[in-house]
């Protein structure tokens, strides 16, 4: 007889979770899945997936605008917020059922309720308590609200998908990635929208330029962006609500949505149990094979709050596998050059080092820098600005960072990204014929050397 009933139990079925369910039961493990809501966790339900769905309903906003100049007379609009809504929540069902279907045809055991370690390789869900070589905390995060008088009228992004109606005017608290995209949506779709962030420029952690120029055009839109500033509390008036700012202005408003960032499902698990040590902010400590405090007990993805993104949790995940179950010849996984976008209006992309990483790290780096209206725009007139940067070693040497802010950043990054990977030099980019006339071209045909700030 078998010493444990599986060789792999992950405890939640996000993308990281899945991906590491499936990749072992490809590899002959016996694996089980524990999950107490829908399949595909954040990302799916209540993240990536319904967000993008959210920035294409907005961008068309523009489009239509945009198409007159086309020679298209679009006709009367109206915005249908619980249409999209419905259609949204059918496609992320589709979703649920797929992510369902993958682990099935993977011999994966999917086990519905909520997984309580009670041991180094045991685990309960509901009255059955099951056995495993290897446990894998794989759970998520959640949205944070700071504590402050008022705190129970505000709404994180998980309300902001289920919202019955579009509010007339929303104050947006944060300035990272959630609160940004969420404010250029709701901005495109017709609400009067405040963005309040307590630092000087939000974004933080960005290249410099990058977050300068967002915030021009978001202002532009009509965002009212508003940094170095703090709430102090908030009250409910009648359906409104008042925002006291800690500067003393306040806010009158029908919304107050909190986007300050997530923090790591750890609760309630039993890590304690099994001596799973956690960092001090709830964060499951892992070395660089995802190994936790306990032998046995694994974990990766947002709940060890390394890098918070669904295609790293999927990376982590196939190294763990592999380390695990397969060869072990990719056994460490780089958290360099990894690219990610902000889908902003416009969006922003980004890999790499920001000018000022570089500088720090390299002291002598070269910066290109260009600004230019898209051509899509010489004819709608749409005051847009694209933005391309690129940080370099001196005299052709290796691109170190490659950001851009326009239309389909995301996009034009992925494929820049992968030069990057390959350690890609200016010289390298400078022989690279361009595609002509994309804005992408841009990245290949930057030769202005920008001097270098202090
Ligand atoms: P972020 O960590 O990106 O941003 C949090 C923001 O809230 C920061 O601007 C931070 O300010 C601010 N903040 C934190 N605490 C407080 C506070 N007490 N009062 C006021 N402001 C505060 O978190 P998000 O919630 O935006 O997103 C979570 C993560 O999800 C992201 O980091 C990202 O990894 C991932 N994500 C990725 C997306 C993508 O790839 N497109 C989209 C959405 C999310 P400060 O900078 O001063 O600390």
């Amino acid at each position: 007889m078998a010493e444990f009933d599986y060789d792999l139990f992950v405890i939640g079925a996000g993308s990281g979770g899945v991906r590491a369910a499936r990749m072992a039961a490809n590899e002959g493990a016996k694996v089980a899945v524990a999950e107490d809501k829908d399949l595909g966790g954040t990302c799916v339900n209540v993240g990536c997936v319904p967000k993008k769905l959210f920035t294409y309903a907005a961008h068309f906003a523009g489009d239509f605008e945009d198409a007159e100049a086309y020679g298209w007379d679009v006709g009367a609009r109206d915005f249908n917020w619980p249409r999209l809504i419905s259609n949204k929540d059918s496609e992320i069902a589709r979703l649920n059922g797929i992510y369902g279907r993958l682990m099935d045809e993977a011999g994966v055991t999917l086990i519905e309720g909520r997984a309580t370690l009670t041991g180094a390789n045991s685990v309960t869900v509901g009255e059955t308590e099951v056995t495993a070589k290897y446990i894998l905390v794989a759970t998520g995060g959640h949205p944070v609200v700071p504590g402050f008088p008022g705190n129970e009228h505000v709404i994180t992004s998980d309300q902001a998908f289920h919202l019955e109606a579009l509010p007339q005017r929303l104050v947006m608290v944060g300035g990272g990635y959630i609160a940004v995209e969420f404010a250029g949506i709701f901005h495109a779709l017709g609400v009067e929208v405040t963005q309040l962030y307590r630092g000087p420029l939000f974004l933080r952690g960005f290249d410099h330029d990058l977050r300068e120029k967002l915030a021009g055009e978001m202002r532009k839109q009509g965002v009212d962006l508003r940094f170095d500033s703090q709430v102090a509390k908030i009250e409910k008036q009648g359906d409104a609500f008042k925002v006291t700012l800690e500067d003393g202005g306040a806010l009158e408003t029908d919304l107050v949505m909190y986007a300050t960032g997530r923090a790591p499902n750890t609760q309630g698990l039993g890590l304690e149990t099994a001596g799973v040590e956690l960092a001090e902010n709830g964060a499951v400590k892992v070395d660089g094979h995802f190994c936790s405090s306990a032998p046995s007990v694994y974990a990766l993805g947002d709940v060890i709050d390394r890098v918070q993104l669904t295609p790293v949790a999927i990376a982590e995940a196939m190294i763990l596998v592999d380390h695990l179950f397969g060869e072990g010849a990719h056994a460490h996984m780089s958290y360099d050059n990894i690219p990610s976008a902000v889908f902003s209006h416009p969006n922003l992309a980004t890999v790499g080092l920001t000018e000022e990483e570089a500088r720090k790290r390299h002291g002598d780096i070269e910066v290109y820098v260009s600004s230019f209206k898209a051509m899509k725009h010489t004819l709608t007139g749409r005051d847009e600005t694209t933005f391309m940067k690129l940080v370099t070693e001196p005299g052709g040497g290796r691109v170190l960072g490659l950001h851009m802010m326009g239309e389909a950043a995301g996009e034009i990054v992925q494929g820049f990204a992968v030069a990057m990977i390959c350690g890609a030099t200016k010289a390298q980019f400078d022989a690279t014929i361009g595609i002509h006339p994309t804005s992408a071209e841009e990245f290949v045909t930057l030769r202005t050397l920008r001097k270098a700030r202090e």
